[in-house]
């Protein structure tokens, strides 16, 4: 019962500022800059022994990352970048997987943390939105922090 099939998928390191939003890893994990997917596998794996997770460090963007998010019967997008959110939701109706965007904020001013807020929004095919309904995916903030990512304009979501 449950997910024991599990694939992670980003080609990002911990660092320090990853902490709060990456359960289960660790100060120790961050020093050593290890990568979110391994350390997220091995947490899976401690958590159930039976747990198949198997990590891909690789881009989300990567055509290796959609072979193996076509095959999922669930997506949860963790990322924490708008152009990698809108890859995941264009693998999810592409491939008639449900999806599930969660995120945190907790904004600093110095050293103190005026916002801590949350969301998960599940989308499916048929649904009523989508991440881009919603204005949850800045168009403009992705063409600039990522300006060797490109889309297809021609996607109907
Ligand atoms: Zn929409």
């Amino acid at each position: 019962m449950g997910f024991r099939h599990i694939v992670p998928v980003d080609d990002d390191e911990l660092d320090a500022s990853s902490l709060n939003r990456v359960a289960g890893v660790d100060y120790k994990d961050a020093q050593n800059n290890v990568y979110k997917v391994g350390a997220i596998a091995n947490r899976l794996r401690g958590i159930n022994p039976k747990c198949e997770a198997e990590a891909y460090r690789i881009s989300v963007h990567s055509t290796a990352a959609e072979i193996a998010l076509a095959q999922a019967n669930w997506i949860l997008a963790g990322t924490d970048s708008h152009s990698s959110r809108f890859r995941v939701q264009q693998y999810a109706f592409k491939y008639f997987a449900p999806f599930i965007a969660a995120g945190v904020n907790i904004s600093v001013e110095g050293d103190i943390i005026t916002v801590v807020s949350g969301e998960a929004i599940a989308v499916r095919m048929g649904g009523a939105y989508c991440l881009s309904c919603l204005n949850r995916v800045n168009y403009t903030a992705f063409h600039i922090k990522s300006p060797n990512v490109h889309f297809e304009k021609s996607q109907n979501i």
